[in-house]
C-alpha cells in the first residue's frame, strides 16, 4: 500500500459534520476525498445557533472569518412567556459571551455555514469533494477500507485508510458499523420553521416585541417558538415546535398550519398572527436516532453528527456536536499513529460522555419550556429569581468546552 493511500480519509455526505471533518483532516496533513449524493449543495434548512464551543473549532479551522458577515453576534438569549411576552430570564452573549467562553455566540443560516465550509473545502488542496456521488458500501480489510461509490458513471471503488459516515440523520450507512437499531425515529414532534424578512410586516410585528438583536424563546404549554437574526439582520429566523403526526423526510414540505394555530392559541397576539401566513412555514418532522449503536468499527469507520446520533433541537446543538465530532476524530486519529483501531474505540468513549450530557440537556429544556400549569409557574419562579451570572455559569461545560488538547 503506498504512502498516500494508507493515510487517504474517505468522507461520506457533505453537510456540515463532512465538510467539517474534511477541513479538520487536511489541517492535520490528511489527503481527503469527499463523496456527496447531491448534484449540487443546495440552500437547504433552516437558521442556526453556532455556540463558542462550536465558533472556537471553525475558527481553528479558518472558516470564521468567511461567515462573519452573514451571520450576527446576538446580545443575549431571552426566555419569554408567550402569553404575556414578559422577560423570565436572560443569558448575556455578545462580547459578555467572547469573554467568558472565549468565542463568539452567532446565529446564520445553514447555507452560510454550509457556503462557509465549502469555499474553504474548495480552497483546500488536499481535499477531493464529488458530487452526484452516493457511497454504497464499504469492505474493511487489513490495508484500510474500500469504499463503493456510485455516480452516474457506474460504481467505482475507492480505497483508504477509513471511512467517515456523515450522512445524516436520514443515513443508510449507519448500519456500517453493525448496529441493530439504525432507522431514526419520529419523536411527534415537527419544527415549523420560516425566514421573516427584518423590514415585512411580520419582521416589523417581532421588532415591536423588542427581538431585535437578540435569541429569544417563547414558552407555552405543549409549544415554543425561537427567534433569532440571521443574514446579517437583515432576516429572522423563526422556529415553532408543535406535536405532529408528519414523519417526512424533507424541509420543504408543507402542512396544513391549523395545527401551528391550535399550538399557538394561547400565545400574544403579536406571535399568533405569524400563524396566519399560510404558505410561508415549512415543517420539519423531528426525527432522533437510539444512541445504543456503535459509532465505529474497528479498523477504519466512525459515525459522525447526525448519522450517529441525531438529537431533539432544544438545545440547538446538533450542529455544533457534527463540528465537535469531526474535529475531534481527527484529533483522535493523528495522536495514534498505526493504531486506528485503538484511536477510534477512545474517540467514542470520549464522545458518547459529552453527547449523552448535551442529549439530556435538550430533553430538560423541552421539558421545562414546555411546562403547564402549577408546573410553569414554578419553572417561571425559578428562572425569575435565579441570577444571570447563574444562569451563566450553568451553560459553562457546554458553551466553554475545548478539544482536549486544548484544556487549561
Ligand atoms: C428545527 C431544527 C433546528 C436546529 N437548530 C440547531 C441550532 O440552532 N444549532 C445547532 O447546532 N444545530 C441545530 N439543529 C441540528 C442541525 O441542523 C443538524 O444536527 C446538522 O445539520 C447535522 O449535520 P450533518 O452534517 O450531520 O447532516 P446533514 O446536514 O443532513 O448532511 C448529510 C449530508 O450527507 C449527504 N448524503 C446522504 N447520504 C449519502 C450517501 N450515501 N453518500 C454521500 N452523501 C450522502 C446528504 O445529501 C447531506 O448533504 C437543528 C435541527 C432542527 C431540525
Amino acid at each position: 500500500m503506498d504512502e498516500a493511500r494508507s493515510r487517504q480519509i474517505i468522507i461520506a455526505g457533505a453537510g456540515i459534520a463532512g465538510l467539517t471533518a474534511a477541513l479538520a483532516f487536511a489541517m492535520r496533513g490528511y489527503p481527503v476525498t469527499v463523496f456527496e449524493r447531491a448534484q449540487r449543495l443546495d440552500e437547504v434548512g433552516a437558521g442556526l445557533q453556532l455556540s463558542p464551543n462550536a465558533t472556537g473549532i471553525l475558527e481553528r479551522l479558518g472558516v470564521l472569518s468567511g461567515l462573519q458577515n452573514a451571520a450576527v453576534r446576538p446580545e443575549a438569549v431571552v426566555l419569554r412567556d408567550a402569553a404575556s411576552l414578559a422577560e423570565l430570564g436572560r443569558v448575556a452573549l455578545g462580547d459578555f459571551a467572547e469573554r467568558r467562553w472565549k468565542s463568539p455566540y452567532l446565529t446564520a443560516h445553514r447555507a452560510d455555514l454550509q457556503g462557509a465550509l465549502l469555499a474553504h473545502v474548495l480552497r483546500e488542496p488536499g481535499i477531493d469533494l464529488t458530487t452526484g456521488a452516493t457511497v454504497r458500501d464499504v469492505t474493511l480489510h487489513p490495508l484500510g477500507v474500500t469504499v463503493s461509490v456510485e455516480t452516474s458513471a457506474g460504481l467505482e471503488q475507492v480505497s483508504g485508510m477509513m471511512l467517515v459516515v456523515a450522512d445524516g440523520v436520514w443515513s443508510g450507512l449507519r448500519r456500517l458499523t453493525g448496529g441493530a437499531d439504525t432507522a431514526s425515529q419520529f419523536s411527534g414532534h415537527v419544527a415549523w420553521r420560516r425566514t421573516v424578512r427584518a423590514d415585512s410586516p411580520a419582521g416589523r410585528s417581532l421588532a415591536a416585541i423588542g427581538v431585535g438583536g437578540t435569541v429569544n424563546a417563547f414558552l407555552a404549554p405543549g409549544f415554543h417558538l425561537v427567534t433569532y437574526p440571521v443574514k446579517a439582520g437583515g432576516a429572522l429566523n423563526v422556529v415553532a415546535f408543535t406535536q405532529g403526526r408528519l414523519a417526512e423526510e424533507t424541509w420543504s414540505a408543507t402542512l396544513d398550519n391549523t395545527v401551528l394555530k391550535r399550538a399557538m392559541g394561547q400565545t400574544a397576539p403579536d406571535l399568533l398572527r405569524l400563524a396566519d401566513d399560510v404558505g410561508e412555514w415549512t415543517v420539519w418532522p423531528i426525527h432522533t436516532v437510539s444512541r445504543a449503536g456503535p459509532w465505529t468499527a474497528p479498523g477504519g469507520i466512525a459515525l459522525i453528527g447526525d448519522a450517529a446520533h441525531a438529537m431533539t433541537p432544544y438545545a440547538a446543538q446538533g450542529a455544533a456536536m457534527a463540528i465537535e465530532d469531526a474535529d475531534t476524530l481527527a484529533a483522535a486519529v493523528l495522536a495514534q499513529p498505526g493504531k486506528l483501531s485503538a484511536a477510534l474505540s477512545a474517540w467514542e468513549a470520549q464522545r458518547r460522555r459529552r453527547i449523552e450530557r448535551v442529549a439530556r440537556r435538550g430533553d430538560f429544556n423541552r421539558f421545562t419550556w414546555h411546562a403547564a400549569g402549577v408546573a410553569a409557574m414554578v419553572r417561571n419562579i425559578a428562572l425569575r429569581s435565579r441570577k444571570p451570572e447563574k444562569l451563566a455559569a450553568s451553560l459553562d461545560w457546554l458553551y466553554g468546552w475545548r478539544p482536549a488538547a486544548q484544556q487549561p
